[in-house]
């Protein structure tokens, strides 16, 4: 295994994928990934997107499974952030992976959505362009600076009836009730890591796999009680520890949820790794994506 996979990752991703796997997930993290974004549709059409990165000398490819999302794969971030299209809204940086959840959602007939630990806005934003902004959102956010960054961000892409809610989501008022719910939750990041050396490499113990844990069961906790009944949660990690993933999303089915499985042919559009719970869906780390986690819950 790499000398910068934190020794407690790499024995728990060999346990749990087998060594050959393990490789594998390793050599994800150990890529530069091009940058890639989702084209605003609240603000701008592809049409246009496009014809302005062409003329801004800026080569991006489509993705299959996302007619809004492109890949960027000779610019950097920076060149990107440069643009109009960039400075006006009208394109979001963001992950090929961390676009999925919001995909998963149930947003048609305008239900009230509440994305239950939201900054930047990354997926917030989305689920309002997909809508086409009929969603009645609500977004959560503990951290104060974060809040005011999601803040901006939804403004800036257009989402700004979204109402924010500056306060940790495990303590919402228990009268709310919501259609459909996000759970993006804080997780390690385990599906994420960046060893290129770019980034200083990252704190993973136990202690703190554990600590994680326990505040995603609670959030979770609160999630299904903020659902009405019927509704759908979508629980999404970029972590590939089955702690923070199966084990959160079991805990959801032990109180009496039913888990919705992802459409099988997610299956087929990305990498993938095994899952303990047939129906989730857990991305691969690779040179285009990131590893993550998505689940979807019905409330009984
Ligand atoms: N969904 C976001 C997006 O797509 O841009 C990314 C969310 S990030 C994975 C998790 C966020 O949850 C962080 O901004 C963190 O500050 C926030 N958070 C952590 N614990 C929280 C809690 N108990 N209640 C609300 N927000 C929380």
């Amino acid at each position: 295994m790499h000398p910068l996979v934190p020794p407690f990752l790499s024995q728990a991703l060999t346990a749990r994928y087998g060594a050959e796997m393990a490789e594998e997930i390793c050599a994800g993290f150990l890529t530069r990934r091009p940058v890639t974004f989702r084209i605003n549709t609240l603000k701008a059409t592809a049409e246009e997107a496009d014809a302005a990165l062409a003329e801004a000398g800026v080569a991006v490819r489509p993705v299959p499974w996302y007619g809004d999302a492109r890949i960027a794969d000779g610019a950097l971030e920076r060149d990107l952030q440069a643009l109009p299209l960039y400075t006006e809204g009208k394109i979001y940086l963001q992950s090929l992976s961390a676009m999925v959840p919001a995909l998963l959602m149930p947003l048609e007939g305008s239900p009230s959505v509440l994305d239950m630990c939201a900054a930047p806005g990354g997926k917030s934003t989305q689920m309002a362009a997909l809508s086409g902004g009929s969603i009645s959102l609500t977004c959560c956010e503990r951290d104060a600076l974060r809040a005011q960054r999601l803040r901006h961000n939804l403004a800036l892409q257009g989402a700004g009836r979204a109402v924010v809610m500056n306060t940790d989501a495990r303590r919402l008022d228990p009268l709310f009730r919501f259609d459909a719910i996000l759970l993006d939750a804080p997780c390690t990041g385990s599906g994420t890591l960046v060893l290129d050396g770019s980034q200083p490499p990252r704190r993973m113990e136990p202690a703190w796999v554990s600590k994680t844990v326990a505040t995603q069961k609670a959030l979770m906790k609160r999630a299904l009680q903020a659902l009405r009944p019927g509704g759908t949660l979508v629980y999404a990690t970029c972590s590939i520890l089955r702690e923070e993933n199966e084990e959160v999303v079991q805990t959801a089915l032990d109180a009496g949820a039913r888990l919705l499985p992802v459409d099988p042919a997610w299956e087929s559009r990305l990498p993938t790794l095994p899952v303990s719970l047939p129906g989730c869906l857990c991305i691969r780390p690779t040179g285009l994506y990131e590893g993550f986690f998505a689940a979807r819950l019905q409330k009984q």
